[in-house]
């Protein structure tokens, strides 16, 4: 098997290895780093069939990660994927009625960024390691919710670590701020932005892109990483479970082999569905990658036209890890559409910086054919929450209501008859009041924790303690910030 090597998207770093790509998170030249190919795999599901959730992300990861030795890939999936879940199966599918669910909400913080984000902190201890890294590492997240708690669990009490976590103050849910102001851990630092999460992302990526900064922090033995989908290091664990749960269905009996599904994801930097594309790439039969939005379409509209416009009003849904209207990894797929000319992506993101859109060339959009992209409003999402509910006794959380009202307009524009998989990316109990005011207006009245015993009601199972356990747990976490401030605040972090 040839060796994969990374490069910049904007055409400043080549044929570099993994492991520093991981360190790294983000290209000097502000480009994301993606691999000099995508490695095909053969695809054998009577060998695959028999394989467990650890199993099949050797299988996967270890196609791209390859200066880890065996060793090393497999003592950071044995110690990502295990009782952290609460199921052995990590991402189970359901099927509810014809449409089979991918439940990545089976981690410590009950959202899909778990299924990275447990494992992240070991392949970036293990790349320093093998990049003779003596300093400090510093994970710098902005988040529009789940990333945060999800890499504070993930990094918290991690040796050699700190991690700094931006979230837009009045931009997530309850139950999410409470997850990330009341988390515990010497070397965790939770910082409310005065603003939404795109000032809080490109606040951390001017950061990454201030030299004299960075020649500081390293005077200090410090070095910046980054947790976000922008780092190779968590794309790469999120393909896993495509595969995964392709072999599951065949399991099932729900596909016959090379039967091909469609995808249906519920999208907001475009992290989750690019790992779907490079699962295609690789050879698993996905036919259409459907890329659900909410009503910050601005994916929908560039799937659509070819034109990338983030001029517009942002909007504040019930499904806020996806209220987003600059969507990074896009970058990744315009450099895969466009021929891998990083001359091309430069162009277009200085468009994206100075007019605040741009436009692709009909060749490019040609080659968007394997994706299909639609929104759904707030009030077909809660509808879908509740008639679901109300036939199935399944409550779909409000990200995942989203992909499935998307997945029913491809159906009804299409008519494939394929078989759709839905990315369930969040569990209910994180967004009660939304799920629950959906499907009775007799909630209506009730905050988010009360809600958690509810929901747990309906389903007739006890809530998880990590949510029964917020209500009362003590902040820790107080700063409050302007996106101007963001380096000041790092600065006093770190007493530089
Ligand atoms: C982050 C998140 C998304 C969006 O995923 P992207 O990879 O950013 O497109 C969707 N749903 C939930 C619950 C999330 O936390």
């Amino acid at each position: 098997m040839e060796e994969i090597l990374y490069k910049s998207t904007r055409g400043g770093e080549n044929n570099i290895p993994a492991s520093l790509a991981i360190i790294k998170g983000i290209a000097d030249d502000g480009g994301l780093f993606v691999p000099n190919a995508i490695p095909k795999v053969n695809i054998d599901l009577d060998e695959l069939v028999n394989m467990n959730y650890k199993e099949v992300a050797y299988f996967v990861m270890s196609k791209f990660l390859c200066d880890f030795t065996e060793e090393e890939l497999k003592e950071c999936i044995e110690k990502a994927y295990d009782d952290k879940f609460d199921t052995v199966e990590i991402a189970p599918v359901k099927r509810v009625g014809d449409k089979y669910f991918l439940e990545l909400f089976h981690g410590p913080t009950l959202a899909f960024k778990d299924m990275a984000l447990s494992i992240l902190p070991y392949l970036l201890t293990i790349s320093a390691r093998k990049q003779s890294i003596d300093k400090e590492i510093i994970i710098l997240t902005a988040t529009s919710g789940d990333t945060g708690k999800a890499a504070l669990e993930g990094f918290a009490n991690v040796k050699d670590t700190k991690i700094i976590v931006f979230f837009p103050k009045e931009g997530v849910s309850p139950v999410q701020k409470k997850q990330m102001i009341t988390h515990k851990g010497d070397n965790t630092f939770v910082i409310g932005i005065k603003g939404n999460f795109d000032d809080a992302q490109s606040g951390v990526k001017e950061i990454f892109r201030d030299d004299e900064f960075m020649r500081k922090l390293d005077e200090k033995r410090y070095m910046f990483s980054s947790a976000n989908s922008i780092n190779i290091g968590r794309l790469i664990p999120q393909i896993v479970y495509y595969f995964y749960a392709y072999i599951k269905l065949y399991k099932m009996k729900e596909v016959t082999e090379e039967e091909k599904i469609n995808v249906v994801v519920p999208t907001g930097n475009f992290g989750n569905i690019l790992a779907a594309y490079y699962a295609k790439q690789m050879g698993l039969p996905i036919e259409k990658l459907i890329c659900a939005s909410n009503d910050n379409k601005v994916l929908y509209e560039f799937l659509n036209t070819g034109i990338y416009d983030k001029l517009r009003e942002f909007v504040t849904t019930i499904s806020p890890s996806m209220d987003i209207l600059i969507s990074s990894n896009l970058e990744r797929l315009l450099y895969g559409i466009g021929n891998e000319n990083p001359n091309k992506v430069r162009e277009l993101m200085n468009n994206l910086d100075i007019n605040g859109s741009y436009g692709i060339s009909e060749d490019m959009k040609k080659r968007l054919n394997d994706f299909y992209g639609n929104f759904a409003s707030e009030i077909e999402t809660k509808e879908a929450i509740k008639s679901v509910f109300n036939k199935y006794r399944y409550i779909m959380d409000t990200h995942t209501a989203v992909a499935y009202c998307v997945g029913k307009k491809y159906e009804e524009d299409t008519k494939d008859e394929n078989k759709t998989l839905i990315v369930a990316t969040a569990s209910p109990y994180k967004f009660t009041h939304s799920v629950m005011s959906s499907i009775d207006n007799k909630y209506d009245k009730f905050d988010d924790f009360s809600l958690i015993r509810e929901v747990g009601k309906l389903l007739g199972e006890n809530p998880p303690v990590s949510m029964t356990y917020l209500q009362d747990a003590d902040t820790i976490h107080t700063t409050v910030c302007r996106k101007d401030e963001m380096k000041k605040v790092i600065k006093q972090i770190l007493n530089i």
